[in-house]
């Protein structure tokens, strides 16, 4: 199993120490060659505008967006989820999103008191609560129908799938807790 981790930018070291302990092999994207032997992708935690520009920069915003509408299955935490959704809210106006998963996002959305906190979590499929990190994390403002929410926070979803898409509005790598990390490879 080899879970590829877009190294452009943000908080990648950490999702390839939570997917190596896995026994799971988490080699950097850095170039569109480097996607072909993969058979997941993980999107980081960064800055989402930042992302969008060096992904087109370094000609792999048309190569990933073709591999993920061909299926590849891909998790995208914060900024990650950013780039994942369908619409994406107080974005720079040349931001580009992949449209993996019907949901709108609202960047920063829980404004400056909130800008970075942590919580517990109960999500599906888990028996313990799981510790979230989030840092100025996006609201997810909408889900499309056909999106299943397995987390919440005070009502909103934070960790939401679409068939091979899934997305956290939190920071699942910055814990050294590899259940969501296993809850995607296992859903591969
Ligand atoms: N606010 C960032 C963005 O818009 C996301 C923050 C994060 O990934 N920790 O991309």
């Amino acid at each position: 199993m080899i879970v590829g981790v877009l190294a452009l930018q943000g908080a990648f070291a950490a999702h390839q120490d939570r997917l190596t302990a896995l026994g799971v092999e988490a080699p950097s994207v850095r170039t569109a060659d480097q996607l072909n032997r993969l058979d997941a992708l993980v999107i980081p935690g960064g800055e989402s505008t930042t992302m969008s520009h060096l992904l087109r920069t370094n000609d792999l915003f048309n190569p990933i967006a073709r591999m993920i509408d061909a299926g590849l299955p891909v998790l995208g935490t914060c900024a990650g989820m950013i780039m994942c959704a369908a619409d994406v809210r107080a974005g720079r106006s040349d931001q580009q999103s992949f449209g993996a998963i019907d949901i709108t996002v609202c960047r920063n959305g829980y404004g400056r008191q909130r800008a970075s906190f942590e919580a517990d979590l109960n999500v599906a499929g888990l028996d313990m609560p799981f510790h979230a990190v989030f840092i100025r994390a996006p609201v997810v403002e909408r889900v499309g129908p056909d999106v299943e929410i397995l987390a919440r926070l005070d009502d909103v979803p934070v960790l939401v799938r679409q068939q091979t898409c899934t997305v956290t509005s939190f920071h699942p790598e910055l814990t050294l807790d590899e259940r969501l990390h296993e809850m995607f490879v296992d859903s591969i």
